[in-house]
């Protein structure tokens, strides 16, 4: 492919997609993307149900191959590479779900991925919600309760690049507050996040960038402080100034 199709490389990002076309079959659902995420630094990607956000994240991890970009990982071109050999260069998706055992109870999964008791305890620490379902089989928890059980991991070995898809979907609000502090902390860490949200003005509360994704494309993008949540929910959200 010709490199003045693709956007620019961007020197110390973490993370970076590179006019990605991407799609299911014939129909093509991401027309030429570029996203960058430093290291430290929280991007946020907001769009509607059906922009391509998640198809985004599927081609980010390696879960789905695009016709045409490149995704690279610290400057290294990981574009056909397979999930299993991102995942061990320090990427983490933490979608509902994925990476945990369905049937295994809370304690069970948290014993798979956190080597020491001390990690255990901790995990159960920051987010209580967990050690009142230790029994529980995590194919029964709540979206919100997988999406803590899914960070655990990450809080105790921060990956170089976490990717979390509506991570406070469906949420009571203490428990969103404890997510977001964690991605937070991590953030922090120096973790770069990406970050997918369908409402502005939750996504606004992490984010350092905001890139707006409207149809496969990115539409708009911005530091958080030039983000109007009214204006962009208005805009480009479909839904209507209260
Ligand atoms: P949502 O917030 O509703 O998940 P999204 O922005 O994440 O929306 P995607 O899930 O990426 O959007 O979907 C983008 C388009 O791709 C939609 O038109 C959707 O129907 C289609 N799509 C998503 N997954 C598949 C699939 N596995 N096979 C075929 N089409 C798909």
């Amino acid at each position: 492919m010709k490199e003045e199709t693709l956007g620019a490389l961007v020197p110390g990002a973490a993370l970076q997609l590179r006019g990605i076309v991407a799609g299911y079959g014939e129909v093509e659902v991401l027309h030429g993307v570029d996203l960058a995420v430093p290291p430290g630094r929280a991007v946020t990607l907001l769009g509607a149900n059906g922009a391509g956000k998640s198809t985004l994240c599927a081609v980010a991890a390696g879960l789905l191959a695009p016709t045409r970009g490149r995704i690279l990982l610290d400057g290294d071109d990981v574009t056909a590479d397979p999930p299993f050999r991102r995942a061990r260069r320090g990427l983490l998706l933490v979608p509902e779900a994925r990476g945990l055992f369905p049937g295994l109870t809370v304690e069970e999964n948290l014993t798979i991925l956190l080597r020491s008791g001390d990690e255990r305890r901790q995990a159960y620490e920051r987010f209580p919600i967990l050690g009142q379902r230790r029994k529980q089989v995590a194919g029964l928890l709540s979206g919100g309760e997988q999406q803590m059980l899914g960070l655990a991991p990450a809080l105790a070995s921060p990956p170089e690049v976490l990717i979390a898809d509506e991570p406070t979907l469906g949420l009571a609000p203490i428990a969103v507050e404890q997510v977001a502090a964690a991605l937070a902390e991590l953030r922090d860490r120096g973790v770069a996040l990406l970050l997918v949200e369908e409402k502005a003005r939750e996504a606004l509360a992490l984010a350092d960038t905001v890139a707006v994704m409207e149809l496969g494309r990115i539409v708009w993008t911005g530091p958080r402080e030039e983000a109007d949540a009214d204006r962009l929910s208005e805009t480009y959200l479909g839904v209507a100034r209260v």
